[in-house]
């Protein structure tokens, strides 16, 4: 059985329909990453480095029992499922940017990964929403806290927005129990073990 493990993820859209992009993939992200433990607020800036519409962007903190590389995966997948839309006979420009900040404290450099992402300690937009929601969490290359390194930032504009995106909910909020019955050796406690951890339940292992 895979651990759980916590992740930082980075939603960034500068499409004509932001708010409703983001959604999209922060419901996405929630069905086929893990579940989405804390949102930070919306935040607005400018395009930087280039001539474009404002961005809109936010940080989640995801349990997930994905690997990195498969975490990656299923990212690319989604800003693939949600980046391309319909106008016409044409297709626009990619509408949603997922990047892995922190995957628990790993340190990973390989060819289509780096973690902690390369760009984070400079990105207003990055560490504005990620000092919100984990202000003490330590880089475990730079071993400063994302605090410090907001601090450390050079301003720029960036203004938070009022309005929240919809956390997507687990179904077993509406339910007290779950029963999970089946034959000897059949996984009754790894399965029950993993849904008690996802929901942060109680396992009451036999009755
Ligand atoms: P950016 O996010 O810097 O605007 P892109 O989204 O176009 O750039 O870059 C996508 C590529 O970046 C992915 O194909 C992926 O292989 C690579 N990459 C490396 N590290 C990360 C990370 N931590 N999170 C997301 N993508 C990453
Ligand atoms: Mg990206």
């Amino acid at each position: 059985m895979k651990n759980i493990a916590s992740t930082y993820i980075a939603l960034g859209s500068n499409a004509p329909d932001k708010m409703h992009f983001l959604q999209l993939a922060l419901n996405q992200i929630h069905l086929e990453v893990g579940t989405i433990v804390t949102c930070s607020s919306l935040y607005a800036t400018q395009a930087q480095g280039f001539l474009g519409d404002d961005f809109l962007n936010m940080v989640a903190q995801v349990q997930t029992r994905l690997s990195p590389q498969e975490l990656l995966n299923v990212l690319l997948e989604i800003e693939k499922k949600l980046g391309r839309v319909r106008e016409g006979d044409f297709y626009s420009n990619r509408t949603i940017d997922l990047d892995i900040l922190f995957f628990e404290d790993e340190v990973i450099h390989s060819k289509h990964l780096n973690v902690p992402h390369l760009q984070l300690h400079k990105r207003n937009f990055v560490l504005h929403p990620l000092n919100e929601i984990a202000p003490d969490f330590i880089h475990p290359e730079l071993k400063k806290s994302v605090k410090q390194m907001c601090a450390e930032l050079e301003k720029l504009p960036i203004q938070k927005i009022d309005t929240v995106l919809d956390q997507p909910q687990l179904p077993a909020n509406k339910r007290n129990y779950l029963a999970i019955e089946g034959n000897i050796g059949a996984g009754k406690t790894s399965l029950a073990t993993m849904i008690a951890q996802d929901y942060g339940a109680k396992l009451i292992p036999e009755r």
